[in-house]
């Protein structure tokens, strides 16, 4: 209910968020995030940008350039990892890996349909409409920065947002809205907790982690297993047997040890889409690609991506009884894939196979494929 100061009290909303089950939501204003701009331009003029960002403007840090009437947000954290997810291992052998907030439903669906409801209830509780913007992902807005001046964390020189209750492992999601909203009494978060610890520097296999939390995304294995095309061949081996994503900043970080799970039926894991069958993957059609991911947060640069990263994956697992699925894949009407294939052949079994992609350089008319195949001319 409304008071002589705000439009939306604290107890309106813990009343709201409880009903609709958010774990952990806080306030803040929707003033202009200034103090971002240095961090944005820097990693735009120094070419950290992954090429998913949206381009630098005021969109990225002004809330009213993007929502007028925006006078407050709600900022939301929704824990995913499970019990089950917890104790997921993977196994040796020809498994790839994909990352952890992947494993269950899209939470980007999930969680714009909380957000939904959470707009709604505030609008049933205060009687008169509410106009809301949901951010899952969808607007330019910063949500790590969102949730860190709403206090729902910090900011961990991984770069991830970190909670006390649930670690680094919650998605972000946000409810720009056009009331005054009474902040919340608790007591703020320290702004790094890290101290002494540098375990996801040492750990990342790329040096993607700069100081103070900064990312070079371009050396992310995360973005780099969902770039289309070819990837460089320097980042090809680290890859390891990472098919989606990478966690690995994540999995070394002691604040993710002993927290509380996500009770969500939503993110139980699918084991065999956390880590899927390598060699399957390799024969993944489109139609079928939809049917077991479409509802995954794994889904949206389609298959080509998943079946390219998996011929890295079993090259990088030194699997050579894939050999004889690989072959015929020098054949595929994707000229990534063929050049892959032939990337993968070299690394597991070049004897055996260098006059076959001999054959397929000879008539390969794709540049960067036939550079792959170039090692069958060797004697
Ligand atoms: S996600 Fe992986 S590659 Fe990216 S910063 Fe973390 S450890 Fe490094
Ligand atoms: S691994 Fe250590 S340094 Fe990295 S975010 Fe976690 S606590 Fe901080």
């Amino acid at each position: 209910m409304p008071n002589d100061r705000y439009d939306i009290t604290m107890s309106t909303l813990e009343l709201a968020a409880n009903t609709v089950g958010i774990e952990k939501f806080g306030v803040t204003s929707a003033e202009p995030f200034h103090t971002l701009v240095p961090f944005l331009e820097s990693y735009y003029e120094e070419g950290r940008d992954t090429g998913f960002e949206h381009p630098m403007s005021d969109f990225r840090w002004n809330p009213r350039a993007y929502f007028t009437e925006a006078k407050s947000i709600i900022a939301v954290a929704v824990p995913y990892q499970t019990k089950q997810s917890q104790a997921m291992q993977h196994p040796s052998g020809r498994t790839g890996v994909v990352s952890r907030y992947a494993w269950g439903q899209d939470y980007h669906v999930v969680m714009k349909a909380q957000l939904e409801q959470l707009s709604m209830k505030l609008a049933a509780l205060l009687g008169e409409p509410v106009k809301v913007l949901a951010c899952v992902d969808t607007t330019p807005l910063v949500d790590r920065a969102i949730a860190l001046r709403a206090g729902i964390g910090w900011i961990g020189k991984n770069g991830m947002l970190i909670t006390k209750e649930y670690g680094s492992y919650v998605f972000l999601g946000a409810l720009l809205v056009d009331k005054n909203i009474e902040p919340a009494l608790t007591p703020s978060v320290p702004i790094d907790d890290c101290g002494e610890c540098n375990l996801c520097l040492q750990a990342c296999p790329t040096g993607a982690l700069l100081d103070q939390g900064r990312l070079d995304g371009k050396k992310c294995l995360s973005g780099i297993t969902q770039i289309k095309g070819m990837i460089p061949e320097e980042y090809r081996t680290k890859l390891g047997r990472r098919i989606w994503g990478c966690d690995t900043c994540q999995t070394v970080c002691p604040k993710n040890r002993h927290t509380l799970v996500s009770m969500r039926e939503e993110f139980e894991p699918d084991p065999a889409l956390g880590f899927p069958d390598l060699k399957a993957l390799l024969h993944l059609g489109g139609r079928q690609f939809k049917r077991l991911y479409g509802h995954t947060a794994a889904a949206w640069r389609g298959h080509q991506v998943i079946r390219r990263n998996a011929i890295i994956a079993l090259a990088n697992a030194g699997d050579t009884e894939a050999v004889p699925d690989l072959l015929p894949l020098l054949n595929d009407p994707r000229s990534e894939i063929r050049g892959f294939v032939a990337w993968a052949l070299h690394r597991l079994a070049p004897e055996d196979t260098r006059e076959l992609v001999y054959v397929a350089w000879k008539k390969e008319s794709d540049e960067l494929a036939k550079k792959e195949m170039a090692w069958s001319l060797e004697s």
